[in-house]
């Protein structure tokens, strides 16, 4: 794992959103950013999961966090407005976007791959981030040194049998990844780069893998020194790159 000692203002009065910041690997995320002195907006459909973030966020880091709800399978591009709206009456700027809530779906050869699974995967997954990024980016070109993570996976950078719908959404992101990255390299100080976690403890996990001990793989608290070199201006030099989680190396990229 990734051995980095961030400085304990690493994110200082940064605004970062989260999407998907009530469960896995968004919510500890959200921990680590307010830790860092972040403030966070904490996004994703299930409003009780975002709520208890909250509450946990306010115990160790006060008024840091922010609750905006947003299913990606069902907002509509006035809902993203809505949101941007929001975050430039509270912030005026954004500062990161960490593209993270995404749908499983389920494990089938495409020749019977469901429609609707197809459909749900495809809006929740690249939909939602093409949306999301559209709508912030004015926002995040306000700030000194913007910052998108896309969240990918290994079976977006290499098919794999049965993977359908969320393999596919994956290479998506990966594209949408490089597409943005080349159009802001010389124009803006932000810097595009993807994710991919790598097999970790939590409830995607376990739905992939159902006779897998959990404890095999690392939590997502393991991660977090990858995704806040990521956010910080540590990583000003890295952009348009996919990064593996659990093998990151700075000097290799
Ligand atoms: P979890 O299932 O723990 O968390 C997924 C998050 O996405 C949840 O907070 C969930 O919300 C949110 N989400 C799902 N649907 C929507 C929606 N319609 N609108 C908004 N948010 C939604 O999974 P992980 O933490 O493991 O996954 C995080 C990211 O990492 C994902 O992009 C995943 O693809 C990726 N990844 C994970 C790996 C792993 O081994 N864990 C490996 C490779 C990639 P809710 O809490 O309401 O369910």
């Amino acid at each position: 794992m990734f051995d980095y000692e961030p400085r304990a203002d690493l994110l200082a009065d940064r605004t970062i959103l989260i999407t998907g910041a009530g469960d896995g690997i968004g919510k500890a995320a959200a921990h680590q950013f307010a830790r860092y002195g972040a403030n966070v907006i904490l996004t994703g459909r299930t409003e009780s999961k975002l709520a208890t973030t909250f509450d946990e966020i306010e115990s160790h880091s006060p008024q840091r966090a922010i609750i905006h709800p947003l299913d990606l399978a069902k907002a509509t591009e006035q809902d993203y407005k809505i949101l941007s709206n929001a975050i430039n009456e509270q912030y005026s700027h954004l500062d990161g976007l960490l593209h993270n809530g995404a749908l499983l779906g389920p494990r089938s050869p495409i020749q019977s791959y469901p429609y609707q699974d197809w459909l749900d995967l495809v809006q929740v997954n690249i939909n939602g981030a093409f949306l999301l990024t559209r709508e912030l980016l004015p926002l995040l070109a306000q700030s000194d040194s913007g910052r998108i993570l896309f969240t990918s996976s290994s079976v977006g950078r290499k098919g794999r049998a049965y993977w359908g719908a969320y393999s596919v959404t994956k290479f998506a992101i990966e594209g949408l990844m490089q597409v943005l990255a080349d159009e802001l390299e010389n124009t803006s100080s932000i810097r595009v780069n993807s994710i991919n976690p790598g097999g970790t403890r939590t409830k995607m996990r376990q739905q992939a893998y159902p006779a897998e001990n959990p404890n095999t793989r690392p939590a997502p608290e393991a991660l977090m020194p990858v995704y806040l070199y990521l956010m910080g201006e540590d990583s000003k030099n890295l952009h348009g790159k996919a990064i593996d989680a659990q093998s990151f190396d700075p000097e290799e990229c």
